[in-house]
């Protein structure tokens, strides 16, 4: 049984001077019982925390980690960058080569700029995706989330959705009312919108691989569909790669997939841990962004040098050692077919989705396509399997509806303890 006194001492304390007790909602353990463990170091794929617990990690800081914590790679280009000042705030040649590089990697990026999370990223990409075609309206999919942009919380899945707050209170009804939303994966439900909003839509913007309901993947022919209705409607088409840039390929889903919208969002890993996001696409649309364009958008710490130099170190590394994508997928296809086997042996049948390094395991016997089969899942049993995984020393993330993350620090035997913690944990949850 771990115990954790230390970190329940200072959720107490957390919680009189922080909302929460927390810097970001899913993390106070609230979906799933218990006091979240505080952390204070890690390296490869282990997590350590205030109590001296060791956790095999599966969140990964919720996807950047992808090489595992404290990387050599990375933290050396940030501790050769330190000395040369925090900040500037004035161009350095590091931007351009980082710009360099997604345009080298990201098909639909031909000009891209650097801000310091994903939310802002996909906030400042409607607004280009606006400012450019004249319209105002825009359409998501119910459980995709895109950040904590006012025009995102509606059908919002993450921490929304964990919290049971997909429509956030805050957001007036007139932004409410420019975001349209239909159901993942349903292409009729789109072109209807689109029908009855004609010339009204500036952007659609999609997860092309869902992974805040859980994992959902894009049935067949549905992100063509979309690119093509996009065409035919003068519509941008925007995909939201925070989560699966640079993790499903080094050029992200979009490569994976064969697709390439008008304008990508990016996140996590581009930061290689320092807070970074980005937004990119097609020339025409980007040069709308000031001081090219009219579009306004800026930041006093963008293009941060730190930040840049761990951006820059992660996506090189990436880009120059692409085996690791097949690595990662052959490691999560082990835990994937253990977990199968698993449920075999105790007469279970859940539903587990996976692509390439990220994958969910949903308590519901259906196949989950969308937000609505996401929701069958029994969260209460999630609930329980969570805290039995943590007390074998397994780091989930403690939702349902998040992904999991695997880093190349993943070996063999951590596949199997993986396997083994999921027989039992299976079996004690029920
Ligand atoms: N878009 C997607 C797909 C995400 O998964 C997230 C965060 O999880 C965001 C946007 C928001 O990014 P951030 O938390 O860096 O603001």
């Amino acid at each position: 049984m771990t115990q954790a006194p230390a970190s329940n001492e200072l959720f107490q304390r957390a919680q009189k001077s922080i909302p929460g007790g927390v810097n970001s909602p899913v993390r106070a353990f609230r979906a799933v019982g218990g006091n979240p463990r505080f952390m204070v170091s890690a390296k490869g794929p282990y997590l350590y925390d205030e109590d001296g617990n060791r956790y095999v990690e599966f969140i990964n800081s919720w996807g950047p980690m992808i090489l595992g914590h404290a990387a050599e790679v990375v933290n050396e280009a940030v501790q050769k960058a330190i000395p040369n000042s925090l900040s500037f705030g004035a161009p350095t040649r590091r931007e351009i080569e980082i710009a360099e590089l997604i345009v080298s990697m990201v098909p639909s990026i031909e000009k891209v700029r650097m801000v310091n999370s994903g939310t802002e990223a996909t906030m400042s990409a409607i607004r280009v995706a606006r400012g450019f075609t004249g319209r105002d309206k825009i359409i998501k999919f119910e459980g995709n989330y895109h950040g904590h942009g006012d025009s995102f919380l509606i059908a919002a899945g993450s921490g929304a959705i964990t919290l049971g707050v997909p429509d956030s209170p805050g957001v007036t009804k007139g932004t409410a009312q420019d975001t349209l939303t239909a159901p993942y994966n349903s292409l009729d439900a789109v072109k209807a919108l689109v029908d009855a909003n004609k010339d009204q839509v500036a952007a659609i913007i999609l997860e092309p691989v869902a992974g805040n309901m859980g994992l959902v993947t894009p049935q067949q022919g549905f992100l063509q569909g979309l690119r093509d209705l996009c065409d035919q409607e003068g519509i941008v088409l925007i995909f939201d790669e925070v989560m699966t840039g640079f993790r499903l390929a080094a050029g992200g889903a979009q490569e994976l997939y064969g697709v390439t919208p008008d304008m990508s969002t990016l996140g996590k890993i581009i930061g290689g841990g320092m807070p970074v996001g980005a937004y990119g696409g097609k020339k025409e649309i980007m040069d709308f962004v000031a001081p090219a364009g009219p579009v306004y958008q800026a930041g006093t710490l963008s293009g941060n040098p730190i930040a840049m130099a761990a951006g820059m170190a992660m996506l090189t590394y990436l880009k120059e050692h692409q085996e690791v994508y097949t690595d990662l997928e052959k490691t999560t296809n082990s835990i994937v077919a253990g977990i199968k086997q698993n449920m075999q042996q105790l007469g279970l049948n859940y539903t587990i989705n996976q692509v390439g390094s990220m994958f969910s395991l949903f308590f519901t016997e259906q196949p989950v396509v969308d937000f609505e089969t996401a929701k069958t899942s029994d969260t209460a049993l999630f609930g329980r399997y969570f805290n039995s995984m943590l007390e074998k020393g397994i780091y989930l993330a403690p939702s349902q509806y998040e992904a999991l993350f695997v880093s190349t620090a993943i070996s063999g035997d951590l596949v199997d303890q993986f396997v083994q913690a999921n027989y039992e944990a299976l079996q004690e949850a029920h």
